[in-house]
């Protein structure tokens, strides 16, 4: 419901139409859009407000009871990120995680809390010090690694 007022839910369906991906309607105000094609994002499965989005490979999605849930998750998390917003917290979300340990979901808050295992992904160990960090460092040192103009 609350994915209606804001309007994200309308988006995925309009993205679904765009698309022309086979709109399902599972109950419980879940979606489903079967047999997306573009080539992005890459994932097997993605949620737009509350419409869940598969690529041709998972034509009957309930038959994969564990990623059903990991996605209904993402559409839990865009109410509680008043819809859209959730789009660009979770790129930052993301972003955090790559720096961390090389991959987009291991670190990424919303993968985690929508359980890593359920969604395809695998724990990475988390990179130490922040590569970041660490070149800051070597610039302070003044040591190689870096390029400077
Ligand atoms: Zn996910």
């Amino acid at each position: 419901m609350m994915n209606w007022l804001n309007l994200s839910t309308p988006s995925g369906l309009a993205l679904a139409g765009a698309t022309g991906c086979t709109v399902v309607a599972r109950g419980a105000g879940l979606y489903y859009a079967l047999g997306y094609r573009p080539r992005l994002p890459l994932a097997g499965a993605f949620t737009v407000g509350n419409v869940v989005f598969f690529r041709g490979r998972f034509p009957e999605p309930d038959e994969y009871p564990l990623l059903v849930a990991h996605e209904a998750t993402h559409a839990t998390q865009y109410a509680l990120c008043l819809g859209l917003p959730f789009i660009p917290l979770y790129f930052l979300a993301a972003g955090y995680s790559w720096l961390r340990t090389g991959d987009p979901a291991s670190r990424n808050v919303f993968e985690r809390r929508a359980g890593l295992q359920a969604g395809g992904y695998l724990e990475r160990p988390v990179r130490k010090p922040l590569p970041a960090a660490a070149a800051l460092h070597g610039v302070f040192r003044g040591n190689g690694h870096t390029h400077h103009p």
